[in-house]
């Protein structure tokens, strides 16, 4: 008897209704006035298969401020900026801290642990920005989500940027701190503007999901054709998302999903089975270490049922 492929589109059919039901969803962002009135209520699931099919359910249409996970596509761009030279201004080993620590900075001479980190995903950012004004060094980056989603109406929600712009304290400190070092190269003001307007990028579980796709298939989007990266890299990006995406969230993640994931505080996770699917959930509400709690709930539920973690099944 041959053993039938576990059924997608009822897995993600049911995880989305199952996960509508939940009562305990987690507290949303309040430290950014524009992400605290966000509803804890929704939930929205996008998968994109190797085929570039999309399975989708719940609010998967609904754009949400994809923060952190803006991360992951900003390392992009600076790696293919100025190469290996990135990891002179920043690590690649998990920090254990929250994302907005202040202290481990100074035990390390301003050089951030990760580039997922607040500290090091500003300096990845400063890194894109030297030799441009931050209004190209903003539009380089939001054209390359929108290439990679293969969609041009994604936009900045200007409201969550000015909304962080207003109450960024701690990334101030931090930008300055690491100003202190050199580490920095533009004006903190600059470097911080383009970084809380990526932050503030606004995409739908669906959209998300599309651009994830070149990290999943050796760094070409097999829906466009096009090469985004070297299969080398796309494998390193993944790696850095599996140890640090999650901040000291990142080994329960691993634990219990498996896969290479990055989270970011709008309640949304991207996540990446390798030669499977690129997948998206969003769930605004978080635990305690800033991670959307449903969205890893989800992604467990996800990958068990379909065996997908790179640990094996
Ligand atoms: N823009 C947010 C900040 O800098 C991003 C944090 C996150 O998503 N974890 O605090």
């Amino acid at each position: 008897m041959t053993k039938h492929a576990p059924d997608l589109a009822s897995a993600v059919r049911e995880i989305a209704a199952e996960m509508k039901e939940k009562r305990d969803r987690g507290e949303v962002a309040s430290y950014i006035p524009e992400l605290a009135c966000v509803d804890t209520g929704k939930f929205g699931i996008a998968v994109v298969d190797a085929d570039g099919e999309v399975t989708a359910a719940g609010d998967c249409d609904e754009p949400f401020s994809i923060q952190s996970i803006s991360k992951v596509f900003t390392l992009t761009l600076a790696l293919g900026k100025v190469g290996d030279r990135l990891w002179r201004v920043v690590g690649r080993e998990p920090s254990g801290s929250p994302f907005n620590s202040i202290v481990q900075l100074e035990r390390e001479r301003g050089i951030p642990r990760n580039p997922f980190i607040n500290a090091g995903a500003i300096v990845v950012t400063d890194q894109i920005l030297s030799g441009h004004q931050p209004r190209e060094a903003l539009g380089e980056i939001l054209r390359f989500m929108q290439f990679l989603a293969n969609d041009d109406s994604i936009s900045i929600d200007e409201h969550v940027a000015a909304s962080e712009q207003r109450t960024g304290f701690r990334n101030v400190a931090l930008t300055n701190y690491m100003k202190s070092f050199g580490v920095i190269e533009n004006p903190v003001e600059y470097t911080l503007g383009v970084y809380f307007h990526h932050c503030a990028i606004a995409m739908s579980c669906r959209q998300l999901a599309m651009a994830g796709q070149f990290l999943a298939h050796l760094g070409r989007n097999p829906i466009t054709g096009h090469s985004v990266v070297q299969p080398e890299r796309a494998r390193r990006i993944n790696s850095i998302m599996m140890m640090c995406g999650h901040y000291d969230g990142s080994g329960e993640f691993a634990y219990r999903v498996g896969l290479p994931g990055k989270s970011g505080v709008g309640g949304g996770i991207l996540a990446v089975a390798p030669g499977k699917a690129s997948v998206a959930v969003w769930a605004p509400g978080l635990d305690a270490n800033g991670n959307s709690h449903l969205g890893r709930i989800a992604l467990e539920a996800l990958t068990r049922r379909m065996g997908w973690s790179v640990f094996g099944a």
